[in-house]
């Protein structure tokens, strides 16, 4: 019973990774959802397959995240260097790993 209940928790701590992993792919942070994967693993991963993607930078016409190299939005073809040329003042909105939303 004792080595069912070892055993059990030793494949959460490991399985908890997969969705971890897939959820810092995308922006996410890892401590948070690697806790989440532990606990509910069936439950995080399937979420974690469904994020949409915050890596990079968010662009500060169309707030899409885009790549962080990106010279033009993908999405509102915005140049990103001119738009902050024009617009000094505003502030960069960049992935920080240190995020408080689990979404
Ligand atoms: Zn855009």
């Amino acid at each position: 019973m004792e080595n069912f209940l070892l055993t059990s928790i030793f494949y959460a701590l490991i399985l908890g990774l997969i969705p971890a992993f897939i959820a810092r792919s995308k922006g996410r942070n890892f401590k948070r959802w690697y806790i989440y994967g532990t606990l509910l693993f069936i439950v995080a991963f399937v979420h974690s397959l469904f994020l949409s993607d915050h890596s990079g930078i968010c662009c500060p016409v169309c707030k899409k995240w885009i790549n962080e190299n990106a010279t033009v939005c993908k999405y509102c073809h915005t140049v990103i260097a001119d738009y902050y040329r024009d617009h000094p003042n505003t502030p960069i909105d960049k992935h920080e790993d240190d995020d408080t939303t689990l979404l």
